[in-house]
């Protein structure tokens, strides 16, 4: 157990150095940072020139970091419309690893990286592990999926950099992973939150209490996940979650981590620049005020990314984390304007549904949302999964479940839903990020 506790050594590591750098450096990085990508991404990619020619600027009226909000945005139709190789700003020779994400229609998006930009992410993500308290000696298991989907090597050169040993299982075979973390006796686990909780009711099946192994810590991205998620998993384990957060038109995981302090997620900031906007009229947003947020690649070589638009609702946080970090914070993203659902006109979110569901004893908080259209009406059926107890016992006390979750949810949506409970493990589970909705609609 000696190896887990050597906390200076998260502090000493030169890679954390950056996340303290003076404020006003920091500023002053990000500037000439900013000019540089800049002006490569105007002499090398034929959509940002045009589109800076349409507004009458070059690369040389970015004299502020204020300047920033003149740019164009980019969105994530650009990558489709220019796929596979459009937003290239390095000549292929220099491009040493393609990634690309599956995306729900057609083609998906491709992003390119230099060994340059493989430096660059390896070096976040040990930033990003570092800040969780992880460090050499630790035995980090890596159950995001390998592959074209960034989350898994990721997280694996990260781990690697930091030091630490890497046991790198990629998604599925959940009696396979539980295996690996008792006989390896595996101290961290990067996954998305929906697949560690699937695999704590897995090693309950199999009579191995998930408190009893030596993991400590999980570091959970990929997908929108509540505080509330956050209690559950923690009290039913002997972890402590932290949220990271990425995307791959950025670099994939590592854009951003919790500190020990579990207040927002720090932005690595030399590297990636965070703006809030407004999503309707695309306004910068104050810090503290709720908007998209919007992020431009500040080293990126191969393909980089100027004012690239999330979709991801999030506020900048005000003031200093305790950690002592001068990297600014975002608030936990709790939701996409990607996942936003107009059922009869209000504006429903997943994460809404599983703050009520994690409030209400009974519930496990595996759910999905089934929408349909009966006579040009949208319906929307949320199925719970409800612990076998509660099968088992009276009628009664499953009627009254069903009565104080249907209250909550009118209470928290404000709009009628239909509340369907159903018995323990009868909602798929998955892999990698968790399926919530159905859609069934056809228009
Ligand atoms: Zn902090």
């Amino acid at each position: 157990m000696s190896t887990l506790l050597e906390p200076g050594l998260t502090h000493c590591h030169p890679a954390s150095v950056p996340d303290f750098t003076p404020v006003e450096q920091l500023r002053a990085l990000q500037l000439q940072r900013l000019q540089a990508v800049v002006t490569r991404a105007w002499q090398h990619v034929e959509l940002f020139r045009s589109r800076m020619d349409e507004l009458g600027m070059t690369p040389a009226d970015l004299r502020s970091l204020d300047d920033i909000a003149k740019l164009p945005f980019t969105k994530k139709s650009d990558l489709r419309d220019t796929y596979p190789f459009g937003l290239f700003a390095s000549p292929m020779k220099d491009v040493v690893r393609l990634h690309a994400s599956s995306g729900t229609t057609g083609k998906p998006i491709v992003v390119a990286y230099t060994q340059e930009d493989v430096n660059v992410w390896t070096s976040v993500l040990v930033r990003a592990l570092a800040g969780c308290g992880l460090h050499r000696g630790d035995i980090i298991q890596v159950a995001y999926g390998y592959g074209l989907f960034t989350g898994g090597l990721g997280a694996h050169y990260g781990a690697e950099g930091l030091g630490a040993t890497v046991v790198p299982a990629s998604g599925g075979h959940a009696d396979r992973q539980i295996m690996l973390m008792r006989d390896f006796g595996v101290t961290a686990m990067c996954c998305t939150p929906s697949y560690f909780l699937h695999l704590i009711d897995r090693a309950d099946e199999l009579g191995i209490d998930m408190k009893e192994l030596p993991i400590r810590a999980g570091v959970f991205g990929a997908e929108p996940w509540t505080e509330s998620m956050r209690q559950h998993i923690e009290s039913r384990s002997s972890i402590e979650a932290f949220d990271i957060y990425g995307l791959s038109e950025i670099i994939g995981p590592g854009v951003g981590c919790e500190c020990s302090r579990h207040d927002g997620l720090h932005i690595f900031e030399d590297h990636f620049y965070p703006e809030i906007i407004d999503p309707d009229t695309g306004e910068p947003l104050a810090d503290g005020c709720e908007g998209e947020l919007v992020l431009t690649t500040l080293s990126k070589q191969a393909m980089p990314m100027i004012r690239y638009r999330t979709r991801d609702i999030t506020t900048i946080l005000p003031g200093k984390c305790e950690c002592g970090r001068t990297l600014r914070r975002i608030g936990r993203i709790g939701r996409r304007s990607d996942d936003m659902l107009i059922i009869r006109g209000v504006n429903v979110f997943p994460s809404q549904i599983e703050t009520a569901l994690l409030q209400t004893e009974g519930t496990l908080p595996h759910y999905q949302i089934l929408l349909t259209r009966v006579q040009g009406l949208d319906q929307m059926e949320v199925q719970v999964e409800v612990t076998p107890q509660m099968f088992n016992d009276k009628i009664g006390a499953l009627q009254e479940l069903h009565t104080k979750l249907q209250g909550s949810l009118d209470r928290v949506l404000g709009i009628r839903v239909k509340v369907a409970l159903v018995e323990a493990h009868s909602i798929e589970r998955s892999e990698g990020k968790a399926k919530r909705v159905i859609d069934r609609r056809t228009s």
